[in-house]
């Protein structure tokens, strides 16, 4: 698992769970830390509640190893990136994992909005390339989108699409276009209501109520742009705005602009567009 922040902690917890020796990578040994406290205290909760023994727990921490250095990916069956979404962040650490890992070695990036095609470009082994798109938060979120790039083979997808089932997870193939089907029919969520905010027609509060109340969703725009991150939100409407060659639909908000500039990320950094105190 390439990333130990909101998601790649959760997947790799994903991975651990269902009996795969799991190495979690960061380019800090406190990013890995981080990740890995995060999964200790979702796994604590889970024995809280009788749904895991100590055993189990110690078992799953068991297959954990974690690292700095990207040469120990080296052997894995699958690597997933979930590093920063940024393309040439991406390309550059896709074409590093390429001259790492054999061609045998599946390569999967968890981004939101970038083709696969785009990231896969960097590499030789371009049929080994793809995309899994998980949803947040990973122990708890049963889909994966499985994107097949231009060149990537079919054997990689049965590959992957068989490694997602042994994780548990529901696969669902999803072709290479701009935010794949969630992310772009979910992104006039976020839109619409960061303009009804900016339009002053109602709070924030307003309108996460109504759409868990009368909308039966499960969490309303705000309060999931701050479970999601808003950089990461953010970016991923502003590479879809662009991959729509500047579709109004999908243009970002100035408000959502302005809460990143000011490191208001939502929970990650305790305020987002609500505050979130240490509990
Ligand atoms: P995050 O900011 O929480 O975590 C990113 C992690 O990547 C950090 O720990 C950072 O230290 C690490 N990192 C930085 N440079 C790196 C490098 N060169 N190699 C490996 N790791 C590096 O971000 P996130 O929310 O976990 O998002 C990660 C990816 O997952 C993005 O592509 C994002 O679009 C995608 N995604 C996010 C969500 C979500 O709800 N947050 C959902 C689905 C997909």
């Amino acid at each position: 698992m390439l990333g130990a922040g909101t998601m790649g902690a959760g997947i790799a917890q994903v991975a651990a769970q269902a009996g795969f020796e799991t190495l979690v990578y960061d380019v800090k040994q406190e990013f890995v830390d981080t990740g890995m406290g995060r999964v200790k205290t979702f796994l604590q909760g889970s024995r809280d509640r009788g749904k895991l023994s100590a055993e189990q727990e110690k078992d799953i921490l068991d297959r954990f190893r974690t690292s700095t250095h990207l040469e120990d990916t080296k052997g894995s069956a699958l690597v997933i990136e979930a590093a920063p979404e940024k393309l040439d962040l991406k390309r550059d650490i896709f074409k590093q994992l390429d001259a790492i890992c054999g061609p045998e070695t599946l390569l999967a990036t968890n981004t939101s909005s970038f083709n696969v095609t785009a990231i896969a470009a960097s590499t030789v082994h371009q049929e080994r390339v793809l995309g899994l798109h998980f949803f947040n938060p990973p122990p708890l979120m049963a889909l994966v989108e499985v994107i097949q790039g231009d060149r990537t083979s079919a054997a990689t997808i049965e590959k992957a699409t068989a490694l997602m089932k042994a994780m548990g997870k529901t696969p669902a193939r999803a072709k290479d276009t701009p935010g794949f089907i969630v992310n772009r029919i979910a992104r006039p969520f976020y839109n619409e209501g960061l303009r009804v905010l900016g339009d002053g027609d109602a709070s924030v509060e307003t309108i996460d109520r109504i759409m868990k109340e009368a909308g039966n969703f499960r969490m309303g725009p705000f309060e999931l742009m701050d479970l999601i991150g808003n950089d990461i939100n953010f970016a991923a409407t502003e590479s879809l705005y662009r991959s729509f060659f500047e579709d109004p639909r999908f243009r970002p908000s100035p408000i959502q602009q302005r809460m990143v500039a000011g490191g208001n990320l939502g929970r990650k950094t305790g305020r987002g567009f609500y505050s979130y105190d240490k509990k």
